[in-house]
């Protein structure tokens, strides 16, 4: 089989733990597959690159960013090269540019146009394990590109496809996606088999082991991950396409991030164009808007509520309060104190009740929810952040999460 493996920051962060990545890559080089290996820089070196750039210069241009940045990648995967061979196997490392990964020119957030892994390709059959560098590629212009935080997650899954890979192995320091965290949950249970679109929502709603994008590729091209431990050899969870059984239970997880904040802009004129007279300055600051709610008017004024991320919180209250006399808006609030729980499975399409049974659970714990937003596989309630902990515990056992898998 064709393989493509990534291992990320924790994997590569120091000697020993590369000489531990490479005992797995010689394990399933033993095992008769040929394998591309792709890597993050050591942990923490990509955050200490990014406040070396920022201390020469606050503005320092995304260009040279990238080109520095970069080099924590090639650190980690010229390492592994190194000790791959000290073990007597025939092994290479590869920048992006050397693997033919071709991204626009969005330095610090680039996007793959287009992938030539015929180098790779010629290091594989010729029986060499390929060692490539993650999170980077070359634009048109033959400039040094990254790919936004997490990419290595993405060049992994890009890669895979372009090289036909039979899988894509992504070892993490978790061995898999949770029904929900841990640490809040200590029944949770591991997700054997994940579909690509619940995948997506635990991702993007900040569940950290996959990079969102790289998840949307897969799901794209049908390439399967298999997200698994780099401590132990065993099963992880699979994200693969839906199948009769993932629509057996209702809700599959439930994910939360408290990196929210809510505003409300209150007693806007009920007309039309409100909506983007609000959110048109948003917009232009490159600040996503998240849950939106709109009140029915009452005398012709309505009131409007949305969330941010927290970090892009204080910018936006400015932007509301810079905004509010062309609106004629009476006046904007908001709080950061606020989080969003979701419970996400491909089987609420064909569950009725579910909804209801998440609403019912959280009014006899008595937590009250500010915002509700749904799709067709999520429900998402925005309630208080000091709620979190228990509207989890109270909802993993209500859809009976814990329980042995049917
Ligand atoms: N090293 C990069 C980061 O820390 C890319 C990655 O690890 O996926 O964001
Ligand atoms: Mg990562």
């Amino acid at each position: 089989m064709r393989i493509v493996q990534k291992f990320g920051g924790t994997s590569m962060g120091g000697v020993a733990r590369i000489r531990e990545t490479a005992a797995i890559v010689r394990r399933e080089h033993e095992r008769g597959h040929q394998l591309a290996v792709v890597v993050s820089a050591m942990a923490g070196e990509t955050n200490r690159l990014l406040a070396l750039a920022h201390e020469m210069d606050e503005y320092a241009s995304p260009e040279e960013t990238d080109v520095l940045l970069a080099t924590g990648e090639q650190c980690s995967a010229a390492l592994l090269a190194i000790e791959l061979q000290r073990l007597g196997l025939k092994a290479r490392s590869f920048t992006g540019a050397q693997a033919g990964l071709l991204t626009n020119n969005s330095h610090g957030r680039a996007r793959i146009e287009s992938i030539d892994p015929g180098h790779i390709v010629a290091a594989l059959d010729d029986g060499c394990i390929a060692v490539i560098t993650g999170f980077q590629g070359v634009d048109t212009a033959g400039r040094i590109s990254t790919l936004g935080r997490g990419g290595s997650d993405t060049s992994a899954v890009a890669l895979a496809i372009a090289l036909k890979a039979d899988a894509c192995d992504i070892y993490t320091d978790v061995d898999g996606i949770y029904t929900t965290d841990p640490r809040i949950v200590p029944e949770a249970r591991k997700i054997e088999r994940i579909s690509y679109e619940e995948m997506l929502e635990f991702a993007s709603l900040g569940a950290k082991v996959l990079q969102t994008r790289s998840v949307g590729l897969a799901m794209k091209y049908r390439m399967p991950i298999h997200l698994r431990s780099s401590f132990h050899d065993v099963r992880g969870s699979m994200v693969c396409e839906e199948d009769e059984d993932m629509e057996k239970a209702c809700v599959t997880g439930v994910a939360y991030n408290r990196n929210e904040a809510k505003i409300t802009l209150q007693g806007i004129p009920d007309r039309p164009g409100i909506a983007s007279g609000v959110f048109a300055p948003v917009s232009d600051a490159d600040i996503n808007v998240d849950v939106i709610v709109q009140n029915i008017s009452e005398h012709g004024l309505t009131d409007i509520t949305f969330t941010v991320s927290r970090e892009d919180y204080p910018r936006t209250m400015e932007i509301m309060h810079q905004h509010c006399a062309d609106m004629n808006a009476k006046g904007v609030a908001g709080s950061d104190d606020v989080a969003k729980v979701s419970i996400i499975g491909v089987g609420m399409r064909s569950h009725a009740g579910v909804a209801q049974t998440m609403f019912r659970t959280l009014a006899d714990g008595g937590i009250n929810i500010e915002m509700i937003t749904t799709s067709e596989i999520k429900v998402t309630v925005v309630i208080s952040e000091r709620d979190v902990d228990k509207a989890i515990r109270l909802l993993h056992q209500a859809f009976e999460l814990d329980a042995e898998q049917a």
